[in-house]
């Protein structure tokens, strides 16, 4: 699942990665979870996460391994925030190939800045499952309580307005080019527009998936 920051890439993620059968892998929950738990890799992350920047690579690609690595993943996943640069992309694409694996389908949600920083400061975080939900859009039955496991939600810190700017500006300069580079190299890219309702924008992202699969 690839995209800017707010795009909805976690919401449909968890949803899609259920329906498939599949674990959804986001770097970016693994990341939250090394820093609450204070871990040395965490405390590394800490600053660049805080300041809506890129993790370093050899960092990431590290963290993604061990994570792939678990039972679980051996028969497929759902990468979720991973790759963000081109090395990265470079290092699945050449893991995939050692392993004579493919992805089965890129799919790349988009939407105009304006929206994203719009659903971005609304956004409310689950402090426990990481589950998301929206002030205004698709708010929780009890307001401040995660509606799937009962924990505490909260704005993540790199939410705030000013931050989730830099996370845009990051996504453009060195995220978005991967999309060439999947191109280039013939990977199963498909464009999904992430405007209009929650359930609309599933539809389109089952459909392109199913389109894939065909
Ligand atoms: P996300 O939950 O996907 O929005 O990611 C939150 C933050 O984690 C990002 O703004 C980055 O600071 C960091 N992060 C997540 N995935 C990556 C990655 N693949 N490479 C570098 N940094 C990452």
């Amino acid at each position: 699942m690839f995209g800017p920051p707010g795009v909805g890439k976690g919401t449909h993620s968890r949803r899609l990665a259920a329906e498939i059968g599949v674990p959804h892998v986001s770097t970016g929950e693994l990341l939250r979870k090394s820093i609450q738990e204070g871990s040395e890799l965490g405390r590394i992350a800490e600053e660049y996460v805080g300041r809506g920047e890129l993790v370093s690579d050899d960092l990431m690609v590290q963290i993604l391994e061990t994570r792939l690595d678990q039972p679980d993943a051996k028969e497929g996943y759902l990468l979720d925030g991973f790759p963000r640069t081109i090395p990265q992309a470079q290092v699945l694409h050449a893991k995939l190939r050692e392993a004579d694996k493919r992805m089965d389908a890129v799919l790349s949600l988009d939407a105009p800045v304006e929206v994203l920083v719009g659903r971005l400061a609304g956004r409310a975080t689950c402090r426990q499952c990481q589950a998301t939900y929206n002030h205004a859009l698709y708010p929780p039955k009890q307001t401040g309580v995660c509606d799937l496991c009962g924990g505490v939600l909260l704005q993540r810190v790199d939410d705030a307005e000013k931050t989730v700017r830099r996370r845009i500006e990051e996504y453009q300069a060195k995220t978005r080019p991967i999309l060439d580079f999947f191109r280039q190299e013939h990977w199963p890219v498909q464009l999904v527009s992430s405007v209009g309702e929650i359930e609309e924008i599933y539809k389109r992202l089952k459909n392109a998936v199913d389109a894939g699969a065909n």
